[in-house]
């Protein structure tokens, strides 16, 4: 029987970059919010003077444990989905601050295309340059309703950045200017300028210089050690939910993080969700958080399997393409990648960031390179 615990204004379930931020917006609103997060506590301290490869880049230190628990997978509907028991080319963030932790804190705007793809296309090319079988729909809110937030999280992760020549309007420049220019993204800022293109230096989350944001949180800035991506940030100069919302929830008093608690079901009366159920996965007790306000903040993957087993919202359905739960899914943009040999460069590769790069946007893509 599962013990039924007081009810809290909020519960969010995964506390990474999502569950984080709502955690900070509501509790600074007077709200009082339970983090509920299946993995352990994690801080700078953890990865002091650590940058070991075998633990966190071939091991996955960071990410969700397949052995434990995966997700199955199949190409197409016909065939039996399998449990992955390797990770291919998307990782789970595990942990306090999810994959925030050992994301790499490229930092880019939407196009206000983006927003607007399927209404945008349509207008420019007519409506039978979409296949039937394409489900791109408009986000349903445009670049101009998404501006202020961007701001706002630009100022509160300090992200350091030129604006894209060919970016949507902006309210404010960045709050940190960009980071250096490395060797290879002078060749590729000169080479993009002699083609007429708009270079700009990436949008980075690893701090250019010291920095305070509006919540007073202050964080050093990058080494530029090149250990961004799989691995935690020793210095706090890569902006993850650890160093910057987290710590301003905590603060207000009303954020009570329960780790190493994994949410099985949501729980409803009629078509109103009441709470969670969780298992704390260090005793195996199984334990109901009522709340006002549910937030699904655990990836998409997990959040999608929690509606599907708790029977909330319609599951999609891609023969008959009804249904919204589970539809649409992407995990990153294809990029195409092109190496090149060099006569007589030096490039310095042993000094990098996970968002050290220069970019053009052309039309609607972006090219870049990232010389880490
Ligand atoms: C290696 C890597 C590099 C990346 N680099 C970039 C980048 O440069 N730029 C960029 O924009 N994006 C990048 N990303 C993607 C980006 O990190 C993620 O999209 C983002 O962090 C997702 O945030 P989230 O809060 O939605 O989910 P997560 O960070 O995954 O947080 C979800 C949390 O929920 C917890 N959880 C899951 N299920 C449950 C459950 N049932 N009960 C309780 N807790 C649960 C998880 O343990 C996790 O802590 C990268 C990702 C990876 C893996
Ligand atoms: S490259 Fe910079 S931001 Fe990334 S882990 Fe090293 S010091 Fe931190």
């Amino acid at each position: 029987m599962a013990k039924t615990l007081p009810k809290t204004d909020v519960v969010v379930v995964g506390v990474g970059w999502t569950g984080g931020i709502i955690a900070a917006e509501l509790t600074k609103s007077g709200l009082s919010v339970v983090g509920l997060e299946r993995g352990r506590e994690r801080k700078t301290e953890d990865y002091f003077m650590v940058h070991d490869e075998l633990r966190y880049s071939a091991r996955y230190g960071l990410m969700q444990d397949l052995s434990k628990e995966t997700v199955t997978f199949r190409s197409d509907e016909k065939i039996r989905a399998l449990p992955m028991r390797s990770y291919g080319s998307f990782l789970l963030g595990d942990g306090l601050g999810g994959a925030g932790v050992h994301w790499n804190g490229q930092t880019y705007r939407f196009l206000p295309y983006d927003f607007e793809i399927r209404s945008k296309t349509i207008e420019r090319y007519g409506k039978d340059k979409i296949p039937a079988e394409m489900t791109i729909q408009d986000w349903g809110i445009t670049y101009d309703q998404l501006e202020p937030y961007y701001d706002k999280f630009e100022k509160m992760a300090g992200i350091a950045g030129e604006p894209n020549p060919l970016g949507g309007k902006r309210s404010s420049p960045y709050p940190v200017p960009p980071m250096k220019t490395s060797p290879s993204m002078k060749m590729f800022t000169d080479a993009a300028k002699k083609m007429n293109l708009h270079p700009y230096i990436m949008p980075s989350a690893n701090l250019s210089e010291n920095y305070t944001n509006p919540d007073g949180i202050a964080r050093a800035a990058c080494q530029y050690c090149g250990f961004c991506e799989r691995f935690g940030c020793e210095y706090g100069a890569k902006a993850d939910p650890v160093v910057t919302v987290i710590p301003v929830a905590k603060k207000t008093g009303k954020f009570e993080i329960r780790t190493h608690s994994n949410v099985r079901r949501i729980l409803k009366t009629g078509d109103k969700v009441t709470g969670v159920m969780y298992t704390d996965v260090t005793t195996g007790e199984e334990i109901v958080q009522p709340a006002d306000i549910v937030v699904l903040t655990s990836y998409v993957f997990s959040n999608v399997r929690l509606l599907l087993m708790s029977g909330v919202g319609k599951p999609y359905d891609s023969a008959s393409g009804k249904g919204v739960i589970g539809r649409n899914y992407a995990y990153q943009v294809i990029k195409g990648a092109a190496s090149g040999f060099f006569e007589k460069k030096e490039f310095n590769n042993f000094a990098g960031a996970g968002a050290l790069g220069s970019v053009s946007t052309i039309t609607t893509e972006t090219t870049s390179i990232t010389p880490t």
